[in-house]
Formats: structure tokens, sequence, C-alpha cells
């Protein structure tokens, strides 16, 4: 029965493969339509300080096909590099972070500090047109380069390393704030690291996962928290759950925290309040989530 095993185990991968193959096709064949037909939007998550007060929004993609429905990022975001429309994607993503900058900053206060973070791919940093691109969005809607943080992964800096960093290099004096999404997670050395004009660390959530309590954990995180210190970088947590997350967190001294604790991805309107008040609205919808 051991070839029957064998042979039933083949069959389910390759039914499972086959369904993925479909399903990278049926959004290949979908996708054109996303940007020519208006089915991509942004969700803005907040990011928080320490005290609760607001630093800034990260802008997340969403698509919603008329065919498949709702269409996760992490789905068509490689199916967009791989079949070049990531840089349509991108030029729409910068053009409507801008635009949503341009409207909060015209109701002053609060919301005027505050930053939209957009992430790039890999693809866009080997873009020769970025940097004008980029200028480019934020002059057309009045915004300042300072309030548009660009958020890149380890990995689209290992790709094509000079180039990455020079396309960097320039957007930072440009006055770009540029930071590292999913720290930890890519396979760049810290040495490297050392040479890029970075501005901030965001830590990938994985490392959240089992915190606090995994002590292992607890000091990966604390040892990158304590390297971001000591390089002059700002430090925010990604996927932050829980009332006891965020006091390991801020004990440490990050400079930022993001997470479902404080909010989800939402559409801006969502955000009216946090806005006005510069702050979560109250401490009663950070501490009692928590049941710890
Ligand atoms: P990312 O940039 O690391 O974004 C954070 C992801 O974690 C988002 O997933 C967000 O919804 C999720 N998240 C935030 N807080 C929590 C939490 O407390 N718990 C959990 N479990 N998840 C949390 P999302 O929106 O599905 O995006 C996934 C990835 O897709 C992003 O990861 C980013 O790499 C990519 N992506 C999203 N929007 C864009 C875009 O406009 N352009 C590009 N190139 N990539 C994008
Ligand atoms: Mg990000
Ligand atoms: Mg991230
Ligand atoms: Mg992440």
């Amino acid at each position: 029965a051991r070839w029957r095993q064998e042979f039933h185990g083949f069959g389910v991968f390759d039914a499972t493969t086959a369904l993925a193959v479909q399903r990278g096709m049926a959004i290949e064949a979908e996708l054109p339509q996303a940007l020519s037909g208006g089915q991509l939007h942004l969700l803005y998550q907040p990011k928080l300080r320490p005290d609760g007060s607001l630093l800034g929004f990260e802008a997340l993609l969403r698509w919603t096909s008329p065919a498949l429905g709702p269409v996760p990022p992490a789905e068509f975001i490689p199916v967009a590099e791989a079949c070049g429309l990531i840089g349509g994607i991108t030029d729409w993503v910068a053009e409507a972070a801008c635009a949503q900058l341009a409207l909060w900053q015209a109701r002053g206060g609060n919301a005027a500090r505050a930053h939209v973070a957009v992430n790039l791919s890999a693809h866009d940093l080997e873009r020769r047109d970025l940097f004008e691109m980029l200028t480019g969005a934020l002059a057309r809607h009045g915004v300042k380069a300072t309030q548009l943080e660009l958020e890149v992964t380890e990995s689209a800096l290992t790709r094509q390393p000079a180039q990455a960093l020079q396309q960097l290099q320039r957007l930072h004096e440009a006055g770009f704030t540029i930071a590292i999404d999913d720290f930890g997670t890519g396979y760049s050395s810290l040495a490297k690291l050392v040479d890029l004009p970075i501005d901030v660390l965001k830590i990938d959530r994985s490392f959240l996962h089992q915190l606090p309590g995994d002590l292992r954990r607890e000091r990966v995180v604390r040892s990158v928290v304590s390297l971001a210190h000591s390089l002059h970088l700002r430090v925010v947590a990604e996927g932050v759950e829980s009332g006891s997350q965020m006091s390991f967190l801020q004990a440490l001294g990050v400079h930022g925290l993001q997470g479902y604790l404080f909010g989800r991805p939402e559409l801006p309107g969502h955000w009216q309040a946090l806005m006005q008040q510069g702050r979560m609205p109250s401490e009663a919808e950070l501490a009692p989530l928590d049941p710890a």
C-alpha cells in the first residue's frame, strides 16, 4: 500500500499545484482591469507613538475584482511583478496616497502632521523613473516629501543592491523617509544596513507572535531595538495585537506601534476621530482587548 500512499500524496500535490497555477492565471487575466476599471483602493492603518499619539498611516492596497472578488495583495502583487503590471500599480498607489495626504493636510491640525507610508516592490527600485514618478505625484497634490514614507523590504534591496542604494540615496536626499519593512525576515547583512540611507526599521510581525514570554524572541526584538537606537534609526513594530505586546515594546523604547490592537486597515473616513484628536480616542480602546 506504500506506493498507493505515495501515489495519492503525489496526486494531492499535483491538484494543489494545478489550482495555484489556475488561480495565478485568473489573476493575470483580470489584473489589467484592476487599474483601468477603477477596482483598486487604499486602506489606511494607523501607526501610533508609545504615548498613543498619531504618528502616521500605512497605505495598504486592496483589489476587488468583479470576477474574482477581493484578492489580497500578497496574492496579486507577485503576479503584477511577474507580468509587468507593478509599475502602473505603484503609480496609482503613489497618486492615491498623495491625494489622501493633501485632503488630510487641508484639514489642518493633527491631520496635517501625520505621514503616509506606501509600499514599494523590488521592481520599483529598478525603475529609472521612480524618482520622477514620486516627486511628480507630490507636486501634483502639493505634498512634501517628508510626509511620504517609502517602505521597502530587505529582499528588494538585495536584488540590485547598487541600483537600489543609488535610488534610495536620491530619494532620501529629497526628503522622503525610508523604512525597511518586515525587518528580520530577509537576509541582508547588518554590515550593509549601516551604509543604507534609511530612517526606520519595521520589525516583522512574525517576531511578535510569542511575545512576551518566548525568551529567545524577546531577546531578538530587544537587540533589534537597541541596534536601531545605536544607529539612530527609528523602530516601528508591526502586528501588535495584544496589550502585553504593547507594554513590552513600550518598555523597550520603540518609536511606533502598528497592529490590530489599534486598528485594522480601514477607509480614510474611519480615522476621522483619531485625526481630530491626534490620538486614540480613549485608554479603554487600547487596554482591555488583552485578557492577560
Ligand atoms: P506589509 O507592508 O508588511 O503590511 C502589513 C500587513 O500586515 C498588512 O497586510 C496588514 O493588514 C497586516 N497587519 C497589520 N497589523 C496586523 C496585526 O496586528 N496582525 C496581523 N495578523 N496582521 C496585521 P496586507 O494589507 O494584506 O498586505 C500584505 C502585504 O502586501 C504588505 O505587507 C505588503 O508587502 C504588500 N502590499 C500591500 N499594499 C501594497 C502596495 O500598495 N504595494 C506593494 N508593492 N505591496 C503592497
Ligand atoms: Mg509595509
Ligand atoms: Mg511590514
Ligand atoms: Mg510584514
